[in-house]
């Protein structure tokens, strides 16, 4: 049906790679000399045989350290950009959020890509997420962790020095980090990235407005001065904003009142985090009800811990925490069934946004957990788990590729097929979360599972395609 499960079918496409990024040191302001050391990677690329031949040590991993919105993403980027290499990257926290099980099989995978695709930056977003040290989660949820962790320390020691492969890491919690992981020949070298000052905003403001039509008068400075503990994430928000105030008073230039009066409703924003509209907000709701509800259905996905829509670092749409069976999730084997019922509550998003808005309506707010569900599909044609083909497993058949890719887009579209059905069956209970999720913001198990017990219309579901 979407374009996104569309492309499902056809060749194996790198699925890590992030294209077009055409980012530059120059899209980058307020660095001060902290762009002399991100100079400095871009060599290891560019002069990578000149340092070796001098015995010096390439970084097998650089920590990027600092609050969230400073640049860090950004800043990795720009090096691939400068570099002229590609980029590849994942969240850390898509290995332990919305709950896969897998995440040890995505590191490698991640780092086979890479390689195949050398010269490269792998970018791990929210390295903390996984890499906190060992121990400090307790119970069950820490051997999945641990799982990815290790394999994630196996994939950069495999790059150590070469200078081929760099890993770029960001974390606002590098104290917290497991020591194994910032040993020699890992993440050894940290940069920190702070706020930027008053001059540091200044010129993000500015590096912002290049691309819009700005009053030549625009005191840039004023700006900042009013904008003081604001990030770059924030500061470019309010160009966007200015932008907007300008167009709908049928101006033609962005003023500096403009930006004033944009900086002020960022603030009130930074303070009660309400800079969504009420309609983005129920469609968050709407994407996180629908992975807890369909979610309740299954046996293995069922423990939902907490349901939130509350934007974390602004820019994360919110999470469903489930608690799984570790008992049955070793390291990247899945039973059959955990499996689809996985894949089914991945495209829940999918579903609940065509239910809900329509077909010409479609938004792109579920592309993440629509990508998971793909790639969880071909897993499960690899493993040999699908009835077609068992004795296929493991490795990749050349010729055969189109044919794993029909099959796995015939899993996902059965899954979706699946996932409207129970949502269909559970409007009732799809409403009462929403509209809590749109009150609160937030719900916790016990709250979930009061609304599953009112308005829950839970059926056992046919076991298997
Ligand atoms: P982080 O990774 O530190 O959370 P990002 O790199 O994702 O932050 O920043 C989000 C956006 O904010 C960027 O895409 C960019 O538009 C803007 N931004 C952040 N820092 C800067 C900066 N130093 N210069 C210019 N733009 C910035």
């Amino acid at each position: 049906s979407g374009a996104r499960v569309r492309r499902a079918h056809g060749k194996r496409l790198p699925q890590y790679l992030e294209r077009g990024v055409d980012v530059k040191f120059t899209d980058v302001a307020g660095l001060g000399k902290i762009r002399l050391e991100l100079e400095e990677i871009v060599k290891f690329f560019t002069h990578g045989e000149m340092y070796r031949r001098r015995g010096v040590k390439i970084p097998g991993g650089i920590l990027l350290c600092g609050p969230p919105g400073v640049g860090k993403t950004l800043l990795a980027k720009a090096v691939a950009g400068e570099a002229g290499v590609n980029f590849f990257s994942i969240s850390a926290s898509q290995f332990v959020e919305i709950y896969v099980g897998v995440g040890a099989s995505r590191v490698r995978s991640l780092y086979q890509e890479a390689k195949e695709n050398a010269p490269s930056v792998v970018f791990i977003d929210e390295l903390d997420a996984v890499g906190r040290e060992r121990g400090l989660i307790k119970g069950s949820g820490g051997q999945e962790r641990d799982a990815t962790l290790n394999q994630l320390l196996v994939s950069l020691d495999g790059f150590e020095g070469r200078g081929n492969v760099i890993t770029i890491a960001s974390t606002n919690r590098p104290d917290i980090l497991d020591p194994a992981l910032v040993r020699p020949g890992r993440f050894d070298r940290k940069i920190y990235i702070p706020k930027p000052g008053l001059i540091g905003r200044m010129e993000i403001l500015q590096v912002h407005a290049r691309k819009k039509p700005m009053a030549e008068d625009v005191d840039y400075l004023a700006v900042a001065g009013m904008t003081d503990g604001m990030v770059g994430a924030e500061l470019a928000n309010i160009i966007e904003v200015a932008a907007i105030n300008m167009m709908r008073d049928g101006r033609t230039e962005i003023t500096t009142d403009d930006l004033l009066q944009a900086a002020q409703i960022e603030e009130r924003g930074m303070l009660d985090r309400k800079e969504r509209s009420p309609e983005t907000w129920r469609q968050v709701a709407i994407n996180e009800a629908a992975t807890a509800v369909v979610a309740v259905n299954f046996p293995d996905l069922k423990n939902i811990e907490f349901v939130t829509i509350a934007p974390r670092a602004g820019r994360e749409l919110g999470y469903v925490r489930m608690k799984m069976n570790h008992l049955k999730f070793k390291e990247g084997l899945l039973s059959r069934q955990s499996l689809l019922d996985h894949i089914t509550v991945q495209l829940a998003p999918r579903a609940a946004d065509e239910l809900w808005y329509g077909e010409g309506q479609l938004s792109t707010i579920w592309a993440e957990t629509a990508d998971n569900a793909r790639s969880a599909a071909r897993t499960f044609v690899l493993g040999g788990l699908s009835e077609k083909h068992h004795g296929l497993s493991n490795f990749w058949v050349p010729d055969r590729i189109n044919e794993i890719d029909s099959e796995a887009l015939r899993i996902v579209n059965w899954s979706y097929e699946r996932a409207k059905e129970i949502l269909q069956r559970n409007q009732n209970l799809m409403n009462a979360v929403v509209n809590e999720l749109v009150e609160k913001k937030s719900l916790t198990k016990q709250e979930f599972f009061h609304l599953v017990e009112l308005h829950g219309n839970l059926q056992p579901m046919p076991p298997s395609i």
